[in-house]
C-alpha cells in the first residue's frame, strides 16, 4: 500500500498578507496554489492513502484548523484527515476531542515554529497524554520557516526527544527530517521506537537531501523513513522523480548511493501499521 504521509489542505486565503509575502522571499517554495478538493484528489490518485491536513498558527500568520475534513469527504477513503491546532490552548483538549470523535480526525499536526510554543513544555502533558491514549499520532513541522516572526528554537527536534522519553507510546512524525538538523533528527529516532521521520522537501536542495539520506543509512534508520511529498508544494510523482535522480542533481560524482530499490522500499513502507492507523 503507498502511503503519502505529508500533505496539506491551506489555501493561500489561510495566510496573512505579510505571511503570504514571506513564503514568496528568496529561495521560498510557495506562492501557495489554490486547490479544490477534486484537484487534490486527482493529484493523489496513484495514491492508496494520503494524510492530509492544515496548519494552526494564528500567531504566525497562518490557520487552516479543521480543513482537511473537507477533503476527506470528497475523498471517501482515499484520505486520512489530521487536526491542526496549537496545543498550548485553553480548549486544546477539548478540541481534540471534538476533532477526534465528531470529525474523524486520526492525528495531529502542530508547528511550533510559528504557533509559538515549546513543544517539551511540561505543561503540555496532558495533551501528549491525551494523544497517546486515543492512538493519534503527531506530525511535527521541525526546522526551517521562511516566516521572520517565527523563533527558530522552537523548531529544534532535539525539543522532541524530551516529548518521545515521556511518552513511549506516542507516535511522532518528524517532517523534513527537521531540516537542517537532519542528524539530530536521525539520533531522535534511531533511539526511540514511536518516533518516525519523513523525507518530505529533502529533495529541494539536493545537496544537503543526499547527505540526510546517507545519514539514515549510516545511523541505521532508514525503515523508519516515511515517504511524505508536502503537496501540494509539490506533486508527488514529481517528488518521487526527485528522489531517484537526488544525487545526479546534487551534482555528487560516482557511484549511485541510493538506488531505485532504496526508493521502492521507501515507497512501499507500511506507513498506517507504523503508525497504528491501520485498525
Ligand atoms: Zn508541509
Amino acid at each position: 500500500m503507498r502511503v503519502d504521509c505529508h500533505t496539506h489542505w491551506v489555501q493561500p486565503h489561510h495566510f496573512t498578507p505579510d505571511a503570504a509575502k514571506s513564503w514568496t522571499v528568496g529561495d521560498a517554495v510557495a506562492p501557495w496554489p489554490e486547490t479544490t478538493p477534486e484537484q487534490f484528489s486527482a493529484a493523489m490518485a496513484n495514491w492508496d492513502v494520503s494524510i492530509v491536513f492544515g496548519i494552526s498558527a494564528p500567531s504566525g500568520g497562518v490557520h487552516a484548523e479543521r480543513g482537511s475534513r473537507c477533503v476527506c469527504e470528497a475523498g471517501s477513503g482515499q484520505f486520512t484527515g489530521f487536526m491542526a491546532l496549537n496545543p498550548s490552548k485553553p480548549d486544546a483538549l477539548e478540541e481534540v476531542e471534538f476533532c477526534y470523535r465528531e470529525l474523524g480526525l486520526k492525528g495531529i499536526k502542530l508547528y511550533p515554529v510559528l504557533a509559538g510554543f515549546e513543544a517539551n513544555d511540561p505543561h503540555l502533558g496532558p495533551f501528549y497524554a491525551l494523544a497517546e491514549r486515543l492512538g493519534l499520532p503527531i506530525l511535527w513541522h521541525m526546522g526551517s520557516t521562511p516566516v521572520a516572526s517565527g523563533r527558530l528554537r522552537l523548531s529544534h527536534p532535539l525539543l522532541l526527544d524530551d516529548v518521545a522519553v515521556e511518552f513511549p507510546k506516542l507516535k511522532m512524525i518528524i517532517a523534513h527530517m527537521g531540516h537542517p538538523w537532519q542528524r539530530d533528527t536521525a539520533l531522535i529516532v534511531r533511539k526511540n521506537p514511536s518516533v518516525f521521520t519523513d523525507v518530505s522537501g529533502l529533495w529541494f536542495r539536493p545537496y544537503q537531501g543526499v547527505d540526510a539520506l546517507i545519514i539514515a543509512q549510516e545511523w541505521g534508520i532508514t525503515d523508519k523513513l516515511l515517504f511524505g511529498s508536502d503537496y501540494p508544494l509539490w506533486n508527488p510523482t514529481d517528488a518521487v522523480e526527485s528522489l531517484r535522480t537526488l544525487q545526479e542533481r546534487a551534482g555528487i560524482p560516482g557511484p549511485v548511493r541510493f538506488d531505485d530499490a532504496f526508493i521502492d522500499r521507501l515507497l512501499e513502507r507500511d506507513t498506517l501499521g507504523l503508525l497504528g492507523l491501520d485498525r
